[in-house]
């Protein structure tokens, strides 16, 4: 039977070639009704014979072997042909009358009603052998084209797999690649910053002049700015780390009872002068009302002072920041949210930012500033306090968010950052 060319994709290696195969033959068993079939490769020669890997491809009611031996005449016929076999021709072919009786003693174990060539850039790189149709009669002309078909179809198939698994990878890699680059610019810029600060101060400190090391006062500045350097520092490293833990889900809280008015009033202590230099009022309200809950009172706090400190540093002078609380939700505990917002009168957030910024590294404006200050006007930073606040609050199985108008240094629409935590902790909770 003259057969049209066979078409099958670049194939790279066997796995890939089987899978392939794999795929198609459940649709010519679906299709055909064919009950078994193996799938031959090539897998060494011993004199006049190859050895070939037979692998079951379709649910196989006799036993075959892993590997069988026939002589080249049976693999050339393919090469030669560049057709299918039909069982009978077995007998028949010119090509194929030196098989001993041995030989077709293997093939007739294998007991397949079709053999056909897969071939990959003109070469032949498996056969598929197929059982019996499901109405016994012979394959047709049709047949063999449909099973060429869906062999191409699979192919496509595995191919746009592979296609898009490249496709992941290398996202994934460019991803890895932009975040290794924005952490060595924040690492190398946040660690420096402070560093040169206390470089510069123990310079000082060496080369003061006998007189002054004297003045208790002039020591007491220098050691106050070395002292303020390696606050920086330090805070910038237990970031990074607190950072990595939440990646890592390493992130364990210390559940307590919580009274929500203590941590504000924890906040204001550590704030409350950055606030006076920059002449803004913070406004609470709602606290004392909020009933005790449950959740980790120091990482919550880190949480509200990022939040506060913020509001501070992205406000201009005079303006007003105002911490509100309520209880949402049902009567018992269980079905009950907290919500505290901070809310300031600042620069704004752009909308398409107000997701970004809470991704670790993330800060608008001019990246080149540094964070000599954690309060200055628009001072920068290293991008990983909001970071940090939502991973903690997720932790806590709590939400947090930004409502802002948008973005504009003139008009001040201002910032609304929401968190929302349970009242009771639940049991999954880390
Ligand atoms: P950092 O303060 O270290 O830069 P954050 O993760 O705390 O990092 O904040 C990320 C960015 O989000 C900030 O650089 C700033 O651009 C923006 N942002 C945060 N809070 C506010 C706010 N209250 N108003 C306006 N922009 C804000």
């Amino acid at each position: 039977m003259p057969m049209s060319h066979i078409r099958i994709y670049q194939i790279n290696d066997p796995a890939e070639l089987e899978e392939l195969v794999a795929h198609a033959a459940t649709l010519i068993q679906r299709v055909l009704g064919v009950q078994k079939g193996i799938l031959l490769r090539a897998a060494g020669e011993e004199g006049a014979l190859l050895r070939l890997r037979a692998s079951p491809i379709l649910g196989l009611a006799t036993i075959i072997p892993e590997t069988i031996m026939l002589p080249f005449t049976f693999v050339e016929y393919f090469g030669q042909t560049h057709a299918p076999l039909m069982a009978p021709q077995l007998a028949t072919h010119p090509a194929l009358l030196t098989l001993t009786p041995h030989d077709r003693e293997i093939l007739h174990l294998l007991d397949m009603a079709i053999y056909l060539p897969l071939e990959s850039a003109g070469e032949c790189v498996g056969i598929l052998g197929l059982g019996a149709k499901a109405s016994g009669g012979a394959y047709s002309r049709e047949d063999v084209e449909l099973v060429y078909t869906l062999l191409e179809q699979a192919a496509q198939m595995v191919e746009s797999l592979r296609v898009t698994q490249n496709l992941s990878i290398v996202r994934e890699l460019q991803r890895l690649n932009e975040a290794k680059a924005s952490f060595l610019m924040v690492a190398s810029h946040e660690l420096k910053t402070p560093l040169t600060l206390i470089q510069g101060y123990a310079d000082i400190l060496t080369s003061l002049p006998p007189e002054d090391v004297q003045d208790p006062q002039k020591v007491q500045d220098v050691i106050r700015g070395i002292k303020k350097g390696s606050e920086r520092l330090a805070q910038v490293i237990e970031d990074m780390l607190e950072i990595s833990r939440i990646e890592a889900h390493a992130l364990r809280l210390q559940w307590q009872e919580v009274n929500l008015a203590r941590i504000i009033e924890q906040v204001m202590v550590h704030v409350g002068f950055a606030a006076t230099e920059r002449k803004q009022r913070i406004e609470t309200s709602g606290m004392e009302a909020i009933p005790p809950f449950e959740a980790d009172p120091q990482r919550l706090f880190q949480v509200l002072r990022n939040l506060v400190e913020n509001a501070i540093k992205f406000t201009p002078d005079g303006g007003k920041i105002a911490i509100t609380a309520q209880v949402l939700g049902g009567v018992a505990p269980e079905e009950q949210i907290l919500e505290i917002v901070v809310a300031d009168s600042g620069i704004g957030i752009a909308p398409e930012d107000q997701e970004r910024i809470f991704e670790k590294f993330t800060r608008l404006g001019d990246a080149t500033l540094h964070s000599s200050s954690r309060v200055h006007f628009k001072g920068g930073g290293p991008g990983l306090g909001l970071a940090i606040a939502k991973g903690v609050v997720e932790a806590h199985g709590g939400r947090i968010w930004v409502e802002s108008p948008g973005y504009d240094e003139k008009a001040c629409p201002g910032s609304r950052f929401f968190v929302w935590l349970p009242m009771k902790r639940r049991s999954h909770d880390s």
